[in-house]
């Protein structure tokens, strides 16, 4: 059975740790057939890529991603593991929409099989995970994290979007709060419409499923709502910053997919959708 895990980290993102080769024994021992190597590639204004602001470090430390290294290992690492595991070089490329001359550079330098386009800063911000929800009309943020998605989805090179509902997961991990998705349901519509005319998709992020908000990314009632818009393409992602991770859920996605609608999953190949039956 196909069975792949389209969203993961390893020691070349800021907040990742585990080699490449222990990601790689994961996935096999999970039982996968195929592993998508996503390291995060943020893109910020006035920086080229690869250049990076680390908010984990004090007044937000600038930093290097070793893109070559990183995409020279994981084409030595695929041949390694050619046969026992499919291994795909992806990567996250977080709001392209700030600087698309720097996103646009780091695409064509790299022969990518699949990209994440996701959002996690807005408008040069602290990443959402830093936010205060206490201190903030949540209401008003969450309207303007999806009109970002809404950019994102005009105008970024990628395949999938990442994590929707995002912010979801910090407001509950830090102020157990929950938020009602219905106010923003015509938004949404709005953004799966235009990312199915632009022969993108979407993932299914069961991160939400190993910590405290106990909720995929995005939930049932939207993965319903992507289908109703003709939405096909979808890949499971577990967003392991951790090597245990990988693979996780595959069961409880797939058995969303169908509730929700879906007779495929997705995977990439050179940037081109792959469909295998659920
Ligand atoms: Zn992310
Ligand atoms: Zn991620």
């Amino acid at each position: 059975m196909y069975l792949a895990d389209y969203h993961t980290h390893s020691r070349y993102s800021f907040d990742g740790s585990e080699p490449l080769q222990v990601m790689c024994e994961k996935a096999i021992a999970a039982g996968l057939t195929e592993l998508a190597v996503t390291d995060h590639m943020d893109i910020f204004t006035g920086l080229p890529y690869g250049e990076m602001i680390n908010f984990d470090e004090p007044g937000g430390k600038r930093f290097s991603m070793d893109a070559a290294g990183l995409y020279r290992e994981l084409n030595e690492i695929k041949d390694i593991y050619a046969g026992r595991l499919t291994v795909r070089i992806g990567a996250e490329l977080g709001q392209p929409q700030v600087n698309p001359e720097a996103a646009k550079a780091f695409v064509s330098d790299y022969p990518l099989d699949f990209i994440i386009g996701s959002v996690h800063n807005m408008e040069g911000d602290l990443d959402v995970y830093y936010y205060d929800f206490t201190q903030m009309d949540v209401a008003a943020m969450y309207d303007h994290y999806v009109d970002w998605l809404i950019e994102l989805a005009g105008v970024g090179d990628f395949d999938v979007c990442g994590h929707l509902t995002y912010p979801l997961r910090y407001m509950f991990e830090r102020c157990r709060m929950r938020l009602d998705l219905k106010p923003y349901e015509e938004k949404f519509r709005h953004l799966f419409r235009l990312l199915v005319e632009k022969g993108r998709g979407i993932e299914l992020n069961v991160s939400g499923l190993y910590r405290p908000m106990q909720e995929t990314m995005p939930p049932l009632s939207l993965l319903k709502l992507y289908r109703a818009c003709g939405g096909e393409i979808i890949t499971i992602g577990s967003d392991a910053h951790k090597a245990d991770h990988i693979g996780s859920f595959q069961k409880e996605a797939r058995a969303l997919l169908s509730e929700a609608g879906f007779s495929y999953v997705t995977g990439f190949k050179a940037r081109q959708p792959e469909f295998h039956r659920l």
